[in-house]
């Protein structure tokens, strides 16, 4: 089953899979609690084992149920999570890993990203993460919601340049990043990890994705998700709380759209032609 999911290079060579799975708003609602569990565990099963959070998300209780859900099946993961800009200082980003550490229930996080630039000077950063890293609490680091000019100045500070990834926001009807930040991140050999790959499920309510979804007989989502990993280098988090929905994601990383299809799509969520801030969900 996991050899069906297309992988992604890392800039050291190790490949994580190109489809993987958020957590955003998930363990808020006791509720929907075991169906999140079993639609996160479900995903590990199908290879989706690219697994993204962050202390942000629900105040910790989102790391927590992950923690709960991956029991048995952490060293199956590629663990992601992210720390907050306020907690991004020398001394703040180690306290806030040990905690994320704590919540999740092991030891050390495959990837951990700064959430959003803040006013820590970015050097700062980078040190506390490489001594995160020489202690074997983060095995790779990296960014999230930095546009072109935040990762060259990344890459100007002292170890910048082992910044792994760029989690931003991508999608079809969020297309900017494809004018400079994507081609930036390319040459770096860095891959771009799309969160909100079909849009917070805020899609048009009528487009060229419903034409396609009606013609293959299968969902906008699964239309809109196989779009964002059309391009190598691209790998996406979809967040999904049903087990339905988590194999239907799955079964969209084997659909390939036709060069008609994606010139529909061109023509209706037009490619950027000059360049458009960067934005942030
Ligand atoms: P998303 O993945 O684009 O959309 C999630 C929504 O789509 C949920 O309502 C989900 O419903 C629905 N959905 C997913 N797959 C579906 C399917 N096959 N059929 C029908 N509905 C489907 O949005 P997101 O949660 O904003 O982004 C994904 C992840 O990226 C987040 O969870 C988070 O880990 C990360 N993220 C990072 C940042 C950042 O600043 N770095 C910002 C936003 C998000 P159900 O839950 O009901 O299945």
């Amino acid at each position: 089953m996991t050899s069906e999911i297309a992988s992604v290079s890392l800039p050291d060579g190790e490949r994580v899979p190109a489809l993987g799975q958020g957590t955003w708003e998930m363990g808020e609602a006791p509720a929907r609690r075991a169906a999140e569990i079993a639609a996160l565990r479900c995903g590990v099963e199908l290879g989706m084992t690219l697994i993204d959070t962050a202390e942000m998300y629900g105040d910790g209780a989102t790391e927590t149920l992950l923690g709960e859900a991956l029991a048995g099946l952490r060293d199956q993961v590629f663990l992601v999570s992210k720390v907050y800009p306020h907690n991004a200082s020398r001394r703040g980003v180690i306290a806030a890993c040990e905690q994320s550490l704590k919540r999740l229930k092991t030891d050390r996080l495959d990837l951990y990203l700064l959430h959003w630039r803040g006013s820590v000077p970015l050097a700062e950063t980078v040190q506390a993460f490489e001594a995160l890293r020489a202690a074997g609490k983060i095995r790779h680091w990296g960014v999230s919601n930095f546009d072109t000019d935040d990762m060259e100045e990344l890459v100007a500070v002292p170890g910048g340049d082992a910044c792994a990834t760029n989690q931003i926001l991508y999608n079809v009807a969020r297309r900017g990043p494809e004018f400079d930040l994507l081609p930036w991140l390319a040459r770096r050999k860095m891959p771009t990890m799309a969160y909100s790959p079909v849009d917070h499920a805020r899609l048009p309510k009528r487009s060229p994705l419903d034409d396609i979804a009606d013609a293959r007989g299968v969902s906008v989502f699964q239309v809109a998700l196989a779009w964002v990993l059309r391009k190598p280098g691209v790998c996406a988090i979809p967040k999904a709380g049903r087990v339905e929905h988590v194999r239907d994601n799955h079964r969209a990383s084997q659909l390939r759209l036709s060069a008609e299809e994606q010139a529909a799509l061109d023509a209706y969520f037009k490619p950027p032609r000059s360049k458009r801030p960067l934005e942030m969900l």
